[in-house]
This record gives structure tokens, sequence and C-alpha cells, in this order.
């Protein structure tokens, strides 16, 4: 039985609209594979985790009030995230996790919050509460060489600047800000989106690339891995209608 180990930020703090389903996600279709997800959790003050030795670290969508309480424990970690990222350990960051990787992020009362700095990108909410990007999206992205369409529902005040490597080009929805073509941070070991959903829930294509990418770092991609195929019927379907409400 293999193994994939993965940590979770501020369970308590960072999981707005549902986002623990994408670590339900993952561990449903490790375990239809055989393998075993372990799943560690990690909050303010605990003992600092080894980043590096897992081969997935999530954290989910925060409200401003949250993202402030806990931006001086997360900066406590700076450089051993840092070190995770350079060393391939796969990071998923939904929403306000993805802001704060950035440089920083200006609040909607106008706070600067603090990034780890682990990507060039910086955030800024308008002061005006009311100015939130809210509602469904759909973008397209290159997931493991196939374009797909990637499903969800956002909702942000904050607006993404400096974006040298986006996710997906936005079909219908706003994006890393108002009216943008383009929505998220992608890297080989790191996707970084506003899609809420949870996005894993809706998007099985997703999961399985980060299933597939972990095994294979952990070959140290000395071999192609095949994922044994899931019946995914009820899956498109529900995409299929989604796709028809908000696109076609
Ligand atoms: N508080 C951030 C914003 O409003 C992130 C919100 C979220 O995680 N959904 O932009």
């Amino acid at each position: 039985m293999q193994e994939l180990r993965l940590l979770y930020l501020y369970p308590d703090m960072m999981e707005l609209y549902g986002d623990y389903g994408n670590i339900q996600v993952l561990k449903y279709r490790c375990e239809k594979r055989d393998i075993t997800l372990l799943v560690d959790k990690y909050s303010i003050n605990d003992p600092a985790p080894d980043f590096k030795s897992y081969d997935i670290v999530f954290a989910g969508g925060g409200a401003d009030n949250e993202q402030t309480i806990l931006s001086d424990d997360l900066m406590k970690h700076k450089e051993a995230i840092k070190e995770a990222v350079n060393q391939g350990t796969f990071f998923l960051l939904i929403c306000g996790a993805y802001q704060l990787f950035g440089k920083y992020y200006k609040g909607v009362e106008g706070n600067i919050i603090p990034g780890l700095e682990v990507f060039d990108y910086y955030t800024e909410a308008q002061q005006d509460r009311t100015k939130r990007c809210i509602g469904n999206i759909v973008t397209k992205a290159n997931i493991d060489g196939e374009e797909t369409e990637v499903i969800g529902f956002e909702n942000h005040g904050g607006q993404t600047f400096n974006v040298d490597t986006p996710f997906g080009k936005v079909v219908v929805g706003n994006g890393n800000k108002f009216e943008d073509k383009e929505e998220g941070f992608f890297l080989k070991n790191v996707i970084a989106t506003y899609l809420h959903g949870p996005l894993l829930s809706k998007n099985p294509k997703i999961a399985d690339y980060i299933i597939k990418y972990c095994l294979e770092r952990k070959a140290n991609f000395n071999e192609k891995i095949e994922l044994k195929q899931l019946d995914d019927n009820l899956e498109e379907k529900c995409r299929e209608q989604l796709l028809n409400k908000f696109v076609k």
C-alpha cells in the first residue's frame, strides 16, 4: 500500500466554503487506488512541521480577519516553506492561502498583511466591502497536457496582480481581478487558485494530476505513472450540467 502525506495548514482558520472537501476528494481518489493519504494538521503555535517531508501542503480560504491573525505565525515558517516549494512538495492553495504566498495582501481595511514572498504576485482589496468578485467561474487550464475546463465559484475582495504563470484562462467569471482574463497561479508543484467548490470535487482531473505528480516525484521522476482510471461517470455528468448552466 503506497502512502502520501499531506499537511493541512490552519484548518481552524482557513477553511472557507468547505475547502476541506479538497482533502476528502484526494483521500477518496487515493484510497480507490490503494494509496493511503495521511493527513497532519498545523495551526498557530503548534510545533513547527517539517514542510519538505510532506508530499502535499494544503491551505484553504480565509476572511481578512483570520488572515491577519495567523500572519505572524505563518511568517515564522517562511524559509521552511520556500525550501519545501523549491524541493518539489506540492502546494494546493485556495483563495486566502493563495494571496498569502505572494508579496502581501492589502485587506479591505487598507491594512497590509505581509506575504511569504514565495512568489512575486501581490493582492489588494478595494476599500469598499461591496466590491467583491463573487459568483460561479469557469476557466480553461492545461492539466497534464490536456486543456480542461475548471469549474468553481469565487468570493474574494482581493485583486491579484503581477502573476507571471497563471493557472487558467477565464471563460466565465472574474479571475485574479475584476474581469480578468487569467486566474490563479501555476507551477508544476503549485496550484494556487481563487476557485472554491471545493475545487477538486468539481475537477477530478486536477486531483489526479496532484496524485500522479506526487507518485512520480517519489520515484524521482524516473518513471511515468499511469493512475488506475476511476468511474467518474457521476462527476462528468455533474460537470456537464454545470458547464451547460454557466457557459453554453
Ligand atoms: N479575505 C480574502 C479576500 O477577501 C480571501 C477570501 C477567501 O479566501 N475566499 O480576498
